[in-house]
């Protein structure tokens, strides 16, 4: 509380012109806009096509989108849907609308027109950007969404779309700098996330939420980058960063695009991960740091044939969103060779947009994903008390800081069971804190699935497998594995006198969700589902189950 309060009475006197999302200017107004002062070249590049844009073309282009938006008859407060892979188009987009008070929702662009348009339906979605590739899921998705009044495609003509760069033409004039906008209050971005339980729900996080979680995580006790200023203005010192993960999840949009734009770093984009235009782009443009999930630690740790000469100026491997096991970190230390890279790993969430741990700068310990980061407040609370706990004990992590959401979406049951009424996020990971207070993650109380960093939510899962007619009844927990660190399995229980198979079961699911959402962990029949008396389903019990035969 002490902490909002400071920051509410800054909100009068703070003035910082110099960040991307400046935290509040003296009107109390945040501004989403471009540092004026890094004339780079490059301010973004397609690691494919070499498309680039400098920062000061961004932000004309921004400011271009959002004029055009309103020109539309778009207003503050209704929300676009952002449906793209990593693009440099992808911050013009949503800066250009967060710059009119415009919210924007994030999706995956593999997603199925089904999971699109359950997003856009929960969020009240008014236009849709996407690419060309993804038009006919849109035009589908558009058709179930009847709040959805434009369609912007980024990329060659497309019937029924309006095209980014027709947008781009606009003369800019409607671009209002002096809309109000209440930092504390009003949406900035609306990721979704499955939480600790049941299906994914939209996070308000709002202009002060990232703005304040940039500078926590760009703060110089607890990451190595060197901000581009007037006095170091050149290609020697502009940080680099090669964008393989999504911008669509919160670690890609804060910890990689926000980030870099704050302290004006060349970010080079790629649209998806394949290993031979990944490996091209770190030796053509030569990273400065490395934002990875541990699937790609594993990568690059068993590339035997890796040049090392591209790492040159490589001062941090960062690693989130998932556990990092220490062999695979050590294994991509040994092999890069260099003493004076940090092997730095960083513990978020969708809900406190993400960052809340990093490990420290100095004597950071491989295995740990490290302490608070500035202005945070962490307890660990015993799960049957909610005591809070001491070193080396396991219990449920909490945080308290101004990057914790606003709440979820049209949700104030969800809101209410993760955020106490102290004010303190309950993240439904139990870890512990050593004498040193860094903190190490032992488990998931909560049912999410992390499939290659991304989520899945279990009960998402068993809506679409309860729709089988052979199903009576179903359980979705993750399994471990090697390569994209769990799968999802379902337990199913038949129903009488229908035979099914199991792979029936499996591709029934297979064509109505993304990817990664797939069952390959497996289906296995059962003959019940571990239940309360009060018909709540044990996935604990069922996981430990699992843990049993595995061991
Ligand atoms: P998301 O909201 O998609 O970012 O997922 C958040 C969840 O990812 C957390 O609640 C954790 O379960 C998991 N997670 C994030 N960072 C780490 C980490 N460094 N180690 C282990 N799990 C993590």
């Amino acid at each position: 509380t002490a902490v909002n309060e400071k920051l509410r009475i800054l909100k009068h006197v703070c003035v910082n012109t110099n960040t991307l999302v400046d935290f509040v200017t003296s009107k109390g107004k945040a501004v989403t806009g471009i540092n004026n002062s890094w004339p780079h070249p490059s301010s973004r590049e397609c690691g494919i096509t070499g498309r680039k844009y400098t920062y000061d073309k961004v932000r004309m282009l921004t400011r271009r989108f959002g004029s055009a938006l309103v020109r539309m008859g778009f207003k503050k407060s209704e929300v676009l849907g952002l449906v793209l892979p990593n693009l440099p188009e992808f911050p013009i987009v949503m800066l250009g609308a967060a710059g009119i008070g415009m919210p924007v929702t994030t999706v995956n662009p593999i997603y199925t027109a089904e999971e699109i348009a359950r997003q856009m339906q929960n969020s009240g979605t008014s236009v849709v950007v996407t690419i060309p590739q993804m038009a006919d899921t849109i035009r589908e998705v558009a058709s179930l969404c009847p709040e959805i009044r434009r369609l912007i495609v980024v990329g060659g003509p497309q019937e029924g779309f309006v095209s980014l760069s027709e947008m781009f033409q606009d003369s800019g004039d409607l671009f209002d700098e002096n809309i109000e906008i209440d930092p504390f209050e009003d949406m900035f971005v609306l990721p979704y996330s499955s939480g600790t339980t049941g299906l994914p729900k939209g996070v308000m996080l709002t202009h002060s939420n990232i703005g304040a979680n940039v500078q926590q995580i760009v703060h110089p006790g607890t990451c190595r980058v060197i901000p581009t200023t007037s006095s170091n203005v050149s290609d020697s010192f502009q940080e680099v960063y090669i964008c393989v993960l999504p911008f669509f999840h919160i670690y890609g949009m804060v910890g990689t695009m926000f980030t870099g734009l704050d302290h004006g770093a060349k970010l080079v984009t790629l649209p998806r991960f394949e290993s031979e235009s990944f490996l091209n782009c770190l030796y053509q443009h030569h990273p400065t740091m490395l934002q990875l999930v541990p699937p790609l630690v594993s990568f690059l740790g068993h590339r035997p044939d890796l040049k090392l000469e591209a790492f040159h100026r490589l001062h941090t491997v960062f690693c989130g969103a998932a556990p990092l096991g220490p062999a695979a970190a050590n294994k991509l230390m040994d092999r890069l060779g260099r003493r004076d890279i940090l092997m730095q790993e960083g513990y978020g969430m969708t809900e406190s947009s993400p960052v809340t741990h990093m490990s420290p700068i100095i004597n950071n310990q491989i295995g740990s994903f490290g302490e608070p980061v500035s202005r945070t407040r962490v307890k660990v609370v015993d799960l049957n008390t909610g005591e809070s706990l001491g070193p080396g004990q396991e219990g449920e992590m909490c945080v308290f800081g101004p990057q914790v959401m606003k709440g979820y979406y049209k949700n104030v049951k969800a809101t209410e069971e993760t955020i106490d009424s102290a004010g303190w996020l309950h993240t439904g990971d139990i870890a512990y804190y050593d004498e040193q207070n860094q903190f190490f993650i032992v488990d998931r109380l909560k049912e999410l699935i992390k499939v290659k960093g991304l989520q899945v939510s279990p009960s998402e899962l068993e809506d679409v497998l309860r729709r089988h007619p052979a199903v009576l009844d179903v359980a979705v927990i993750g399994v471990p594995d090697d390569i994209a660190g769990e799968l999802p399995r379902a337990y199913v229980v038949k129903k009488n006198g229908i035979s099914v198979s199991k792979d029936d079961i499996a591709e029934f699911v297979d064509v109505k969700v993304a990817p990664h959402k797939r069952l390959k962990g497996g289906v296995v029949f059962i003959d019940a589902i571990p239940k309360t008396n009060t018909g709540k389903l044990l996935r604990r019990e069922l996981k430990s189950m699992l843990l049993s035969q595995i061991s």
